[in-house]
């Protein structure tokens, strides 16, 4: 009987996953009946922007973090893929730091290409899946939202690739119930043309609190209060950013700080991180984990140890991102192909630990991106993912890390090699602070006045 793979996700992993098949088919190897659900009307994940906060159309949790005028937060370079490059897609060199709607189209070049598109459906939520021990196979239900109808069916393996930046972690400060202004995360941060002319506090140290900080910075807030719970973000912010401990408590408009300052806020974001959440997962089968470079549980970080038919992708925290994903998923794949064997319980669980441990021992972010960096190149050596040079990568990353702390409001200026083709990137006609419009139009005309059009 043909071996049956789910795909829980259509985003970066789910596609990856999709690629990974469609290459090894493409060389002539027989592949297993892939069925990819997902729950949006669309492909591409996060990076298929949606307007919407709350519940969806379909009355589910909006999956879409995203907000409108997102650049890459780190340099393409980083996170290209090594069988489908950015001069491929694009046949011209561009900026590092492209807007979404930019990474959006890249991402489904690829995918348009090897055309896995007739493997998905659409609009499908999956709703559990369990695991029958007599068998050996998986029972995924799902939810066709068109046909409004559940059904169940059968499968040999499940790869998990809801992604994990989707449900938010939501903090109580004292006196949120009575904030006479706006209360929101960021997973629901959409627009930052809402605050203009506001004085917003961002609440957290992370990407998303120096990257929403920023979007309202350019879209012309009146002031930006950070404030951090272990130490300050540290970069040379503008005179209207304030950077304070964390915040205690509010009343009225005043949010009060743990240094026993208070200032005058109309909005607070909450930039304080997402959940793994897999509502769809049995206990047994559920990866419980905060977000860091090695969670617990899965050989290689893919394989759930208790039952490696169960595959995760992309559940890392991430400096590499996109190549990462490729990697994972050209490692599950090969190992669903036998072209790869799974070593015995007490070994795989051992390499993890290994990994965990050295995990504990990083202490800065160059150690981190190396850290990732390593495994990722482990990976690829095992199969025939087009391998690149990672030590270049990290580079990068290290240069990119430098150009932030000279310059955060000008980092995404900045032009980085790319590691897989050697073209170098080409300044955008207009400075990241300038260009308001983030549109792939704008983005690829070539001079401003062809492309810009006025925002707010
Ligand atoms: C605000 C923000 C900014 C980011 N910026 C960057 C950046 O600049 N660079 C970068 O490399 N990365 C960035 N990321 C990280 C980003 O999450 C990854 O690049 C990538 O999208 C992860 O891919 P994924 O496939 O794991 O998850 P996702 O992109 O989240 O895709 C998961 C998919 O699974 C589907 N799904 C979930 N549950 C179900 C279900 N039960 N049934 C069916 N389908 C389901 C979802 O609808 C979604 O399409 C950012 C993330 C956020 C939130």
């Amino acid at each position: 009987m043909t071996t049956r793979i789910a795909i829980i996700g259509a985003g970066p992993c789910g596609l990856a996953q999709l690629r990974a098949f469609q290459s090894a088919a493409a060389q002539g190897a027989e592949i297993p009946e892939l069925v990819c659900y997902e729950k949006q009307s669309d492909w591409g994940g996060m990076w298929n922007y949606t307007w919407r906060t709350g519940l969806d159309e379909h009355g589910e949790p909006v999956h879409g973090s995203m907000y409108r005028y997102l650049w890459s937060n780190g340099p393409k370079e980083c996170l290209e893929f090594a069988d489908y490059t950015f001069d491929e897609h694009f046949g011209r060199p561009m900026g590092s730091y492209p807007p979404r709607e930019v990474l959006w189209d890249y991402i489904k070049g690829r995918v348009e290409k090897a055309g896995v598109r007739k493997y998905i459906q659409f609009n499908t939520a999956v709703r559990n899946v369990t695991y029958d021990e007599a068998i050996g196979k998986f029972n995924v239900t799902v939810h066709s939202y068109d046909r409004d109808l559940t059904s169940t069916e059968q499968f040999d393996y499940v790869v998990v690739a809801s992604g994990h930046f989707s449900t938010p972690n939501v903090p109580y400060f004292e006196g949120f119930e009575r904030f006479a202004g706006r209360v929101l995360h960021a997973h629901d941060f959409r627009d930052a043309l809402e605050f203009k002319g506001k004085d917003v506090l961002v609440v957290g140290a992370s990407y998303s609190a120096e990257d929403i900080g920023s979007q309202c910075y350019k879209y012309g807030a009146r002031s930006i209060t950070s404030c951090y719970r272990n130490e300050p973000m540290g970069y040379k912010w503008p005179e209207n950013w304030e950077e304070k401990p964390l915040l205690q408590s509010v009343s009225g408009n005043t949010a009060y700080f743990a240094d026993g300052s208070s200032k005058h806020v109309d909005a607070i974001i909450l930039c304080t991180g997402y959940k793994h959440h897999f509502p769809f997962l049995i206990e047994e089968l559920r990866l419980k984990t905060d977000n860091r470079l090695w969670p617990l549980n899965l050989y290689k970080g893919i394989f759930w140890e208790d039952n490696p038919k169960l595959i995760y992708l992309g559940m890392q925290d991430q400096w590499y991102s996109f190549n990462m994903f490729d990697a994972q998923a050209w490692y599950a794949r090969d190992v669903i192909l036998g072209r790869i064997a799974l070593p015995d319980d007490a070994h795989m669980h051992a390499e993890d630990l290994a990994w965990r441990q050295e995990e504990e021992t990083l202490e800065n972010a160059q150690q981190m991106f190396e850290f990732q960096g390593e495994y990722i190149r482990q990976l690829i050596e095992a199969t025939d993912y087009p391998s690149f040079n990672i030590s270049e990568v990290n580079r990068t990353f290290l240069e990119w890390k430098h150009d932030k702390y000279e310059d955060i409001m000008g980092y995404r200026n900045k032009c980085h090699r790319s590691l897989m083709t050697g073209t170098l990137a080409t300044p955008h006609h207009t400075n990241w602070l300038e260009a308001l419009d983030d549109s792939l139009e704008a983005y690829l005309a070539e001079t401003p006045q062809a492309g810009i059009k006025a925002v707010g």
